[in-house]
């Protein structure tokens, strides 16, 4: 079952965590095959319903479950059948890593384009701009704020942006 090697996969366990959080975890790494209620995930996963239905609404939110309402002929409730739709994933994970990316390029901008001034008491650091408005001095303790290098910050960025890219085209 392909949906087994797929969760088997740390990134899409993280992935996943990140959407529903450690509470909805359980109904996102248990995919049923075919239809489910809620009402029969939170019975075999020993889970409150709110619980789950949250977990599904997200999933829903993110394309990776649709449902279909049924009418009981004779109670008359509307039953909701879920069918988790995983098949999404890798495409979700590579529009997620796209917008990470773009995040990064643009701090990386944004590191470049900018001087840095560090209070090194307090671990702050300003913008040229905004250490000019406080005369080089630190608003919190009045330290003097020193020049700072970013080189180390930029590179552990390009790094990380190397590192989605080769990711990105291994896909
Ligand atoms: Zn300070």
């Amino acid at each position: 079952m392909a949906f087994e090697d797929l969760l088997d996969d740390p990134v899409v366990q993280k992935y996943l965590h990140e959407l529903v959080g450690p509470t909805g975890m359980p109904v996102a790494a248990a995919p049923p095959d075919g239809e489910v209620t809620d009402e029969e995930l939170a019975e075999r996963l020993g889970l409150e319903l709110n619980d789950v239905r949250r977990a599904l609404f997200i999933l829903y939110e993110n394309d990776l479950a649709t449902y279909r309402r049924v009418r009981d002929e004779d109670s008359g409730w509307l039953t909701y059948l879920w069918t988790f739709e995983y098949d999404n994933i890798p495409e979700n994970l590579a529009e997620e890593m796209d917008r990470l990316l773009e995040a990064l390029r643009e701090r990386r901008e944004y590191e470049l384009e900018n001087e840095f001034y560090l209070c090194e008491v307090d671990s702050i650091r300003f913008e040229f701009g905004e250490a000019m408005d406080f005369g080089f001095e630190c608003p919190e303790c009045g330290s003097p704020l020193e020049s700072m290098e970013n080189t180390d910050m930029l590179a552990s960025i390009d790094d990380r942006i190397d590192a989605l890219e080769s990711e990105l085209n291994a896909a």
